[in-house]
C-alpha cells in the first residue's frame, strides 16, 4: 500500500515542481531595439512595443522622459536622457517588470 502510494506522488510532485519552477521563473524576453514604441525619440534608450504592459511603474521613476503614448497603449521616451536624468532611466529600466526598456537603440 505504501508503496503504490509513492508511485502516484512522484509524478504529482514532479508535475508540481515544474509547474512551480515555471510560475516563478522571471520574465526573461529581452527588449528588442527592432521593436520600439513608435512615439520613441531616436536615440539609445526606447520601450519596447511588445513587451510594454503598461503597467505605469516606470513614470513614477522618470517622468521628465517619459510618458504614455496617445491611447495609453505603451509607454515611450520623449525625451533623452542627459547628465543627471541618466540616473533616472536607469531607475526606470531596473524597475520594469517587463524589461521592456533598453539603452541600446542605437
Ligand atoms: S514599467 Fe515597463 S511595462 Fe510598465 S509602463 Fe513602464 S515600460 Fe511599460
Amino acid at each position: 500500500m505504501k508503496f503504490r502510494n509513492a508511485q502516484i506522488h512522484i509524478p504529482l510532485a514532479i508535475v508540481c515542481a515544474v509547474l512551480l519552477t515555471s510560475a516563478l521563473k522571471p520574465n526573461l524576453t529581452m527588449a528588442d531595439k527592432n521593436n520600439k514604441v513608435p512615439e520613441n525619440v531616436p536615440g539609445p534608450w526606447y520601450v519596447d512595443n511588445e513587451l510594454c504592459t503598461p503597467c505605469r511603474v516606470c513614470l513614477d521613476e522618470a517622468p521628465e522622459l517619459l510618458q504614455y503614448n496617445a491611447d495609453e497603449s505603451k509607454v515611450y521616451f520623449y525625451k533623452q536622457p542627459e547628465g543627471d536624468e541618466l540616473a533616472k532611466a536607469q531607475s526606470a529600466r531596473d524597475v520594469c517588470p517587463q524589461a521592456a526598456i533598453a539603452e541600446d537603440g542605437e
